[in-house]
């Protein structure tokens, strides 16, 4: 018999956006259920930022060592074994999960497992039962875009998953797409040593990163074939066929590294009513979408596809629900690139800021005027730029490359967040050394 149970709050996908939200609400005293059809957590904490950045922390330690002669760390028969550095992923993602399982009981939060059917958008159906809420937030993610060129479906041809999970590296391999993901996927397998071309079809890549970022990157991945305005035209058993710069190109490879972005999971959802458009669910500052009571937040809306931002997102849904102040600010959302070295950038670059009108002023420095990152790093190149307005002197973009630019973004997040002029800047206390005291000497350049 089929039962139905109400909730003050139905949460829909487990993800990194579905369990802030569940967090937050069961936190101020709503009941929560939370549906997740397979591991708690999401793409993110099973198939990307976590297993992504336990293998780029293998494959940096490994690159490291090769080179360790410079620090005077010398090592012989050096080699890698990609199951051990799997298995040790597996360990961190179970650890994560069932952190993540406890801290939702903890809370109080309800979670059902299974798939759930849209019976509408705040009512669902699971096996036998129903559950419903007052209020739903669908946070349903996001699905990886496919190849459609002949020989896609060829064993060979994997996606972002399948190439966190490997069970030996393949010695050449083609990375298809345009995706942000490309760079650090490129990385981490030239690490590894593994001979990597990439079929990239936009002409630029990161376009949304400063230009001396990328050139800096590009040289860093100097050993990566980047062939950019590439079309990919059909995998073959041992190469692939691309044409660039108006000639056909076979490129050999024993794999095919999908790594094109993902679309937002809306099937169905448009016969519920809601308003999508362009393939994402569309949504307004709080996250509400065009049916009362319903919010959609992370990969599903298409506006920030990160998981920093889904999480922001599942906050922003659940203060407005509470009739607290709050709403999706994006100025200074980051943009982190995890490949090695790190690139980290918060605002506008230069480009923008001028499109936008601003009379901006810059300055840029490398790294390599920075005493922790020549301590720490060994002929490896970075960089720095900053971008202000001039007439005001408020900071409007921090961009960096080298160390650990995803950790230090958050604190530039926050000045821009506040505002932060020149003159602030420069009375904060940084510690020395430090590799983030750059952007404080950047800003003794600005011309
Ligand atoms: C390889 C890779 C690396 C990445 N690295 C980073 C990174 O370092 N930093 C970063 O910020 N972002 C990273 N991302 C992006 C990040 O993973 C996503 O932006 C984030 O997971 C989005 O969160 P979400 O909650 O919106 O969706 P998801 O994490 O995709 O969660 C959605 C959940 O909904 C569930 N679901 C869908 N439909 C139903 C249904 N009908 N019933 C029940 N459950 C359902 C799904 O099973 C899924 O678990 C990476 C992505 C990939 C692929």
């Amino acid at each position: 018999m089929t039962q139905e149970t109400s909730f003050d709050l139905l949460i829909v996908g487990g993800g990194p956006g579905g369990t802030t939200a569940a967090e937050r609400a069961a936190a101020a005293g709503l009941r929560v259920a939370l549906v997740e059809r397979g591991p708690l957590g999401g793409t993110c904490l099973n198939a990307g930022c976590i297993p992504s950045k336990a293998l780029l922390h293998a494959a940096k330690l490994y690159s490291q060592v090769k080179q360790g002669r410079h620090f005077g760390v010398l090592a012989d028969n050096l080699r890698f074994d990609v199951t051990l550095a799997t298995a040790r992923q597996e360990r961190i993602i179970h650890t994560l999960r069932e952190g993540l399982q406890s801290q939702m009981a903890r809370r109080g939060v309800q979670v059902f497992s299974g798939a759930a059917q849209f019976i509408d958008a705040r009512r669902v159906r699971l096996g036998e039962t129903i559950l419903s809420g007052q209020a739903s937030i669908l946070a349903l993610g996001a699905a990886p875009r496919r190849l459609a060129i002949p020989g896609a479906d060829l064993p060979h041809v994997i996606d972002t998953s399948q190439a966190l999970r490997l069970e030996h590296l393949p010695e050449r391999v083609v990375i298809v797409g345009s995706d942000v993901l490309v760079s650090v996927f490129a990385s981490i397998l030239a690490m590894l040593g593994c001979e990597v071309s990439v079929v990239h079809p936009q002409a630029a890549l990161l376009p949304m990163l400063e230009a001396e970022q990328v050139s800096a990157l590009r040289q860093e991945l100097r050993a990566v074939d980047f062939l950019l305005g590439a079309q990919p035209l059909e995998v073959l058993p041992d190469a692939m066929r691309v044409l660039h710069e108006g000639a056909e190109r076979l490129l050999p490879c024993d794999a095919v590294l999908v790594c094109d972005g993902r679309t937002p999971n809306v099937d169905g959802l448009a016969e519920l009513g809601l308003d999508v458009h362009e393939g994402r669910v569309v949504v307004d500052e709080f996250m509400r979408i065009n049916l009362p009571q319903v919010y959609a937040v992370g990969d599903l809306n298409g506006l920030s596809m990160w998981a920093h931002s889904a999480m922001r997102m599942g906050e922003v849904a659940v203060n407005h629900l509470l009739g607290r102040p709050d709403r999706l600010r994006t100025h200074a959302l980051p943009t982190v690139i995890y490949a090695y070295p790190e690139l980290a950038s918060v605002g506008l670059t230069e480009a923008q800021a001028r499109a936008a009108g601003r009379q901006v002023q810059t300055a840029k420095l490398p790294m390599s005027a920075n005493g922790r990152f020549l301590t720490e790093n060994e002929g490896k190149r970075g960089v720095c730029k900053v971008v202000v307005d001039g007439p005001s002197q408020q900071l409007l973009g921090v961009h960096l490359m080298g160390g650990n630019a995803s950790e230090m973004i958050f604190g530039f997040a926050a000045m821009l967040e506040d505002e932060f002029r020149v003159a602030d800047v420069q009375q904060v206390l940084f510690a020395h050394p430090t590799i983030g005291e750059i952007v404080k000497d950047a800003l003794h350049e600005l011309r």
